[in-house]
Formats: C-alpha cells, structure tokens, sequence
C-alpha cells in the first residue's frame, strides 16, 4: 500500500473498500454465470452465443484484476472466500438452469443492467474524491455497456430465428 496514494482518497477509505469489495463479488459471479453459460447453452445461434458469452467471461475476469489491483493498493483485502461472493454481491447470480440460448441471454442482460447501475453509483460516489479510482470504474462501465449492447443485438438476432428468420 502508498500511504500517499492513500491520503489523497477524498471519502472514507473503508467504505470505498467496501464498495469494490462487493463489485469484486459481482465480478466473480458475473465470470461464472457467463463461463457456465457458454458451455451448457443450447438453441437457434449457439455458436455467436457461445463466442459472445465466452468473451464476457475474460472481460469479467479482468475486471475483477483490476478491482483487487485497486483494493490492495489501498490496504485492503480482496475477498478469499467465494462463500463471501454471495453474502457481498450486488447483482446476485442467475444459474443457467434453462441452457435455451434466449434465456440465458436474457439473464446476463439483466446482469449486465445490474452491472451498469451499480458502475454508475459508484463513479458518482468518487467522481469528486478519487480520481484513481473512478478512472478504473470509467473503464469497467465502459465495457459493462459494450456487453449489454452486444447481448441485445444478439437477442434480436435469435428472436428473429425463433419467428423463422427473414
Ligand atoms: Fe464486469
Ligand atoms: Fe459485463
Ligand atoms: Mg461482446
């Protein structure tokens, strides 16, 4: 930890640790719910769905890199324990139970939704305080975006197989 990095955090550092503490969670989850989804999903444009859906999963992996580099370099502890993911997340997880390729894309919609929101509060929450960390949540919403449109457009995609194509 740079105690001097740590002095210029204008909040209080414990709850901004807190924070991406439960952003680390959803990161986690957010990797499996997209890597378990990639394997079993099954329906009309499998194959986009799974290059999709795998891409998400690296992207969400290196989101929470970059969330933990963050965290230690403020003298904080990313969670050890995945019993922690669920008891800290914000956006849960939704088991892809149902592998029909609509469903699971519309789940990680949601997640993505969640995602978006929860980005969001926090570059609100350290727009004016820190700007360190708000450049990394910058870059992380940005991509939370990207994901949430590519889902979408391949959601229009199967709807218009599933109505028999055009
Ligand atoms: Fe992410
Ligand atoms: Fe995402
Ligand atoms: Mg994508």
């Amino acid at each position: 930890m740079g105690t001097k990095g740590i002095k210029i955090v204008g909040m209080d550092v414990n709850e901004l640790l807190n924070l991406l503490n439960r952003a680390f969670a959803d990161e986690w989850l957010a990797y499996y719910q997209y890597w378990i989804g990639a394997k079993v999903v099954r329906g009309p444009n499998k194959e986009a769905a799974i290059a999709e859906l795998t891409q998400h999963a690296t992207d969400e992996q290196n989101h929470a890199t970059m969330i933990a580099l963050r965290i230690i370099q403020l003298g904080g502890m990313p969670i050890t324990k995945p019993e922690d993911w669920y008891r800290m997340t914000n956006c849960g997880y939704d088991a892809p139970d149902d592998p029909f390729v609509k469903k699971v894309v519309e789940q990680n919609i949601k997640g993505e939704q969640c995602a978006i929101e929860t980005y969001n509060k926090l570059l609100q929450k350290t727009k004016e305080t820190d700007p360190v960390t708000y450049n990394i949540i910058l870059q992380i919403l940005q991509q939370e975006v990207e994901h949430e449109e590519d889902l979408q457009a391949l959601l229009e995609d199967i709807e218009v197989m599933l109505k028999g194509g055009r």
